[in-house]
């Protein structure tokens, strides 16, 4: 592989792999099937502190980078794209905690989130409000010392197993983007009810559930960031949860492209490996152009973040439309490479295909990504 990553990086790296080669790999097509959450592995990603890798150490966290987060997010989507749906969630919530939360907050969660096993979630979307995020309508009133919540969101992940969920709320819906406030919400609050859990297409094994907000009352204690600040929040974290769904999806694509390889080695045909053949070579060749390019960009990105460079939503729009976009290509191709075998679940490659639908969903639709792009071209020429 070509890279530049240190020793660190190198080390995350060789754990990750190490952990889904003895453990991850096998439970993979499994959960996928029967769709439930693999609580062996969440405990395993708690002991190897996969849920608390950038907290600070006074905290219990690994106080990693956040190219050790990207790192962790591609090689668990190399074999299991919900595992790695699960962390990269977490990510997101965390970079809004981080973003918005006041030092009082920070002292209350980070102690308990820093222990590995206390997950945070991203609730914004609604049945009525997609990408038009400023439509939202889960209101927030302030009564007296409390804000009373009432509403609903859906397809949050982590649904269900979310400890504490980063809720964005409107404080008037007719203000729109000035409306949207954040809240912190644990997840035994009164009045919260968590609904089902979403028949997915892809990502199966990792929960995608609605929540109902009835009467629901959170202290003002709970308010994350300032009253009508919440849509800040979202800008200051766009760049890293964007990067993140492009790791995943990098991750998706090489794991598909490593089995199309060594697939095409094996499988003979007209009495000789299938790798042979220009039209299969062909295709393994631009499978391995475009997940380089999108390598390149994406740790280019994470490193840019970790010299303390925060708003690259410009790039990471980029990076995480070519990555997904690259996915899915390569997932598809991947499954014309192993040919009537690659469409059962005999091999993973369908399953790959599955789980590279959602990275061009989540984080901002490909078409709202490139709406951002081409706003950015604007500006810049
Ligand atoms: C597996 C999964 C996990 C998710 N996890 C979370 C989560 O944890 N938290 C959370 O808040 N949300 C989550 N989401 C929701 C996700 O962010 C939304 O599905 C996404 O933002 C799109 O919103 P929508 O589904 O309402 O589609 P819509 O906004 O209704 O879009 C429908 C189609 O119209 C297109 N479109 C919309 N507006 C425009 C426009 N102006 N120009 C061109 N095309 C347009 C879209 O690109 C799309 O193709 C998750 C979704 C999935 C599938």
């Amino acid at each position: 592989m070509l890279d530049n990553f240190n020793e660190e990086h190198k080390l995350v790296r060789e754990m990750i792999q190490k952990l889904c080669r003895d453990k991850v790999v096998r439970r993979a097509a499994e959960v996928d099937k029967t769709e439930e959450y693999p609580w062996d592995l969440h405990q395993l990603f708690v002991e190897n502190g996969l849920f608390n890798i950038r907290v600070s150490e006074k905290y219990g966290g690994a106080e990693m980078d956040y190219t050790s987060a990207c790192i962790v997010v591609e090689e668990l989507a190399k074999v299991d794209g919900a595992c790695a749906n699960t962390v990269a969630h977490h990510q997101a919530g965390m970079c809004c905690f981080m973003d918005g939360a006041n030092e009082v907050q920070k002292e209350k969660y980070l102690p308990k989130i820093g222990r590995g096993d206390y997950l945070v979630g991203f609730a914004m979307t609604e049945p009525n409000s997609g990408s038009d995020a400023f439509s939202l309508k889960t209101r927030a009133t302030m009564e007296g010392e409390e804000y009373v919540i009432n509403g609903g969101k859906c397809f949050i992940s982590n649904g269900g197993i979310t400890d504490l969920y980063v809720l964005f709320t409107t404080v008037n819906p007719a203000q729109r983007r000035e409306g949207i406030t954040a809240f912190l919400v644990e997840k035994e609050t009164p009045g919260l009810i968590v609904g089902k859990n979403e028949n997915k297409m892809g990502f199966r094994a990792s929960p995608t559930r609605e929540l109902t907000f009835d009467n629901m009352r959170v202290p003002k204690e709970n308010l994350l960031g300032k009253i009508g600040k919440g849509w800040e929040l979202v800008l200051q974290s766009l760049t890293e949860t964007r990067v993140l769904v492009a790791a995943m999806a990098l991750g998706i694509a090489q794991g598909a492209m490593e089995t199309a390889i060594l697939y095409a080695k094996q499988r003979e045909q007209f009495g000789q490996p299938i790798i042979n053949f220009q039209g299969i070579s062909f295709m393994l060749a631009d499978m391995a152009i475009q997940v380089e390019c999108a390598r390149a960009l994406i740790y280019k990105l994470a490193a840019m973040v970790d010299q303390g460079k925060r708003k690259l939503h410009y790039y990471a729009s980029v990076a995480k439309c070519f990555a997904s976009d690259m996915a899915m290509k390569v997932t598809t191709d991947a499954v014309q490479v192993l040919g009537g075998y690659g469409y059962t679940s005999e091999f993973p490659v369908e399953k790959m295909m599955r789980d590279a639908k959602a990275t061009q969903i989540i984080e901002g639709t490909n078409q709202i990504q490139r709406i951002q792009i081409a706003k950015g071209l604007i500006k810049m020429y």
